[in-house]
């Protein structure tokens, strides 16, 4: 019988606690790998930065790209091992694979192979086509809409995001960085995640995110954002996009999240990071391509062929987010307004001809076209010719740096555009003239939250402020050009590519270790062996358990109608026998509380032979009873309740009518409004304003006190605490706890109950002052969830060897041994006996030391 009993009580805890044992004594053994290892970073891009071409007797060269993330990525490989992950942009027979696959592993590239269908379907198909618009603000056509054509490219998507996973999978080894880039790939990390749990990834986003009322229009919305929220880390270019995929995962999801993380542990995820990380460029790459003699001649050229006007630059690539039709009806309206810099400037317009087989970019450079042969038409002169230069090609960077350093005005009217790293490239190019030129800059381009405060700023929409900003530009003084250029090239020069990338990595690593700090927090593992002694010598036991959190989870996360609503609580399947046959054994007393109403912990609990005290222990119920509710609070404590439970009442009601999600319950001493379902944002608002209209209403002078909780206000008598009720229990029924020598307690308690966890110690202190002499352990809850509330939430009162004495609410004090963890090969169980992984020892030490 003891055995199985003990069987049974190991089966129980380890229930409770077991998962994050794992967590941490994996996450150590990480650790300790880490410092071995000079770890890789493999970058997964759709496109490898190599041109494949084939020579005339058909074999395969591989040019390597530069520029873009090629230069980003060039300072990291001071520290780590890369590998570049991506499609090597042909279609290759089987023979011509292996080929491919060695001259591009010499560059340090892992081929994936994509059939050329599945290109087409996955990357011009649910990429460009669907996600691409999306993300700048661009709803499907109400005809095409999101067709059977899209729910194709959809699968294709993932197919090709599947295949993604098994190119890393095949590169991959234990403690690497893998670097996941754009939207292209974003189903990635939940398929690394599944096959890898203890990947590092992260995930940067190149273009903007959309706000949530247009990322939620998407069909697929959930498995994207889900799948994201598989990463350590998501990275975006400006706060804007980072607010917006925040306010996503608010909408579309339960999860905790704060203002730059989300708990995603529920869903099989991470505590994932969000991070700000703008992209840069290497602005020393265009200064010194300016010192080239071809360059400098290039410029000497292009000041002789517009001597006598001023140049004003446009290069974009002819896409229809880049705003060029508003650029060159706003450069019409300034001519229109200023006739008389008509042949005092010139437009130089140059569109990279994109995605020319769409017919939206056909019907986009149709309308250039037109639109250019409009201003030409009417402000040309035979003089000097026409006051726009449009040309649809792309050009060398050297002639790209040459137009850059001499035009006196780059514009750019991007309608939406994640970064825009034109505009950085033109302030790079404009260093070190005498008069710098003016950068006019859409609101709308990431780069005005970086570059912003030293450019003037357009609305593109607004045709006639842009047209008055190209005049202000023209006109503006020396000085003036000089403070904006300052600004922008001082800004330029420090947030590099390389800096981009190597923040990247470092925010990566630190999520990481996040994650190994996060589950070091988790409640050091109850030493079994000696807790099982403890129990087997002790005659009179008391266990105390809270319902939610504890033996039930209170959150269907992935349910959002039916978190914390009673009907939806359960035990989960086998923890009832085990606590039937814990409360069965002779000498043992288990009392489960909760908050929850009577009617609620009977049905959950059926007939197990434990005390009941539900309503935050206001009332309780003896074992083995099933009408009997015994109250713990002398009605002579709760006079006068009801002058303030009807002003309560309306305040909440006020409320809950106006809070789409929230709900009130009603039990005998106290209300509780909780907006478990309501939109986390709103739903915090709401509770503000709660609180004010509480206290400056029905709880004047009352004697009724608040209790703020997780997602919930409960309203009740003073008399009605957790730990006054609790003690008259314990009292009564247990002889205030004489006979007692075992006593453990669990509980996810608010702040304001936490005094449960002292009932024990003010009803004892002959018991507690001894226990304290011979190692008595003691710490205490808060609010939280399952597994952070649990790392406080263990009060043990078994007399542990391991046990300190100085313990106090709010640390864990289970002392932990200080040699390194025990060696544990992947798939042993964990060890027998309770140490905390490095991050916590090492932090217990500090605290250690800086007493001492
Ligand atoms: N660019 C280029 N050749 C050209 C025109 C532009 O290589 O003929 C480059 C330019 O130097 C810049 C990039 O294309 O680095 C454009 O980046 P941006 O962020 O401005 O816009 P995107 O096209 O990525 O949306």
């Amino acid at each position: 019988m003891q055995n199985y009993l003990e069987e049974t009580l190991l089966i129980c805890f380890s229930f409770l606690i077991v998962h994050s044992v794992f967590l941490g004594w994996h996450k150590a053994q990480l650790q300790t790998k880490h410092s071995h290892r000079r770890q890789k970073v493999l970058v997964v891009a759709n496109r490898l930065p190599t041109k494949p071409k084939r020579d005339a007797d058909g074999n395969w060269t591989f040019e390597r790209c530069s520029g873009g993330l090629v230069s980003c990525l060039a300072g990291i490989r001071a520290k780590f091992d890369m590998v570049w992950l991506g499609w090597p942009g042909a279609d290759f027979n089987d023979v011509e694979k292996d080929i491919v696959a060695n001259e591009a592993m010499k560059q340090g590239c892992y081929p994936v192979f994509l059939r050329q269908n599945l290109i087409d379907e996955y990357y011009n198909g649910f990429a460009n086509n669907v996600l691409w618009p999306l993300f700048h603000y661009i709803m499907p056509p109400f005809d095409k809409g999101v067709n059977e054509c899209s729910t194709g490219q959809w699968e294709a998507y993932r197919k090709a995001n599947e295949i993604f996973t098994e190119a890393i999978l095949s590169v991959y080894e234990d403690d690497d960085y893998v670097w996941i880039h754009d939207y292209h790939l974003m189903l990635v990390p939940k398929f690394l995640r599944e096959a890898k749990p203890d990947c590092n990834i992260g995930w940067f986003l190149h273009t903007p995110f959309p706000s949530a009322e247009i990322y939620r229009t998407l069909p697929w919305r959930q498995e994207i954002i889900e799948s994201l929220l598989h990463a350590n880390l998501l990275g975006f270019h400006v706060y804007d996009y980072l607010r917006h995929f925040l306010s996503s995962c608010v909408q579309l999801t339960s999860l905790e999240i704060s203002a730059h993380s989300v708990d995603a542990t529920s869903i099989g995820g991470c505590i994932v990071t969000c991070a700000t990380v703008p992209i840069g460029i290497s602005p020393d790459e265009f200064l010194t391509g300016l010192q080239k003699p071809e360059v400098k001649q290039q410029i000497e050229q292009l000041h002789e062929q517009y001597a006598g006007r001023k140049v004003i630059l446009g290069i974009d690539r002819l896409d229809y987010m880049k705003g060029i039709p508003h650029k060159l009806m706003s450069f019409g309206r300034f001519l229109e307004n200023h006739p008389d810099w008509a042949d005092k400037c010139v437009l130089v317009q140059l569109a990279v001809p994109s995605r020319r087989d769409v017919p939206e970019y056909q019907r986009l450079q149709r309308q250039v076209h037109e639109l250019v042969g409009q201003i030409s038409g009417k402000h040309s002169s035979i003089a000097t010719g026409v006051p726009v230069i449009y040309m649809d090609s792309s050009m060398s960077p050297d002639d790209l740096s040459a137009l850059y350093n001499v035009a006196d005005v780059a514009l750019i009217t991007s309608l939406r555009d994640g970064m825009n790293l034109v505009s950085y490239e033109y302030i790079a190019c404009q260093h070190g003239k005498t008069v710098p030129g003016v950068l006019i800059l859409s609101e709308f381009a990431g780069a005005a939250q970086s570059l912003g405060a030293g450019s003037i700023r357009v609305n593109p929409w607004h045709l006639q402020d842009t047209a008055h900003a190209i005049y202000e530009a023209l006109m503006m003084g020396s000085e003036e050009r000089e403070a904006l250029h300052d600004y922008a090239f001082k800004y330029v020069s420090e947030h590099t590519a390389q800096k981009w990338a190597e923040t990247f990595l470092q925010c990566l690593q630190e999520a990481c270790s996040d994650l190994m700090e996060v589950t070091s927090q988790v409640p050091p593992l109850l030493p079994y062996e000696e807790f099982l002694s403890d129990w087997s010598e002790s005659v009179q036991r008391l266990i105390i358990i809270d319902l939610l959190e504890c033996l039930a989870p209170a959150r269907e996360r992935m349910n959002l109608h039916s978190r914390g609503r009673p009907k939806f609580i359960r035990l989960p399947p086998g923890l009832w026998q085990c606590l039937k046959t814990i409360a069965s054994s002779p000498g043992t007393s288990v009392i489960i509380t909760s908050d929850r109403d009577r009617q609620t912990l009977a049905a959950v609990t059926e007939d197990l032979p434990v005390y009941l005290a539900p309503e935050g222990c206001c009332i309780m119920r003896r074992p083995g009873e099933t009408e009997e509710w015994i109250h713990l609070v002398e009605d002579s404590d709760v006079e006068g309740r009801e002058e303030w439970m009807d002003g309560v009442n309306a305040v909440f009601n006020y409320f809950a009518e106006r809070t789409p999600g929230s709900y009130i319950e009603k039990q005998e001493y106290m209300y509780r409004w909780s907006w478990d379902n309501a939109q986390f944002d709103f739903g915090s608002a709401q509770a503000r304003e709660v609180l004010i209209h509480l206290w400056a209403g029905p709880l004047v002078n009352s004697e009724a006190e608040v209790v703020v909780g997780d997602r919930a206000i409960t309203v009740r008598p003073h008399a009605c605490s957790r730990g006054a009720c609790l003690e008259k229990l314990l009292s009564n029924e247990l002889n205030g706890l004489q006979q007692v020598d075992f006593a453990l307690c669990f509980a996810v308690v608010s702040h304001r109950d936490e005094d449960v966890f002292e009932t024990v110690e003010v009803l004892r202190p002959a018991f507690f002052e001894e226990s304290m002499a011979s190692d008595f352990g003691y710490a205490s809850a808060g609010d939280g969830d399952a597994t952070a509330s649990l790392a406080t939430g263990l009060m043990s009162l078994c007399s542990s060897p391991r046990s300190s004495a100085d313990g106090r609410a709010g640390s864990s004090v289970l002392q932990t041994p200080t040699g390194p963890a025990p060696e544990v090969q992947p798939g042993e169980e964990p060890p027998p006996y309770d140490w905390v992984p490095t991050a916590q020892r090492e932090r217990e030490e500090q605290q250690r030391q800086e007493k001492a």
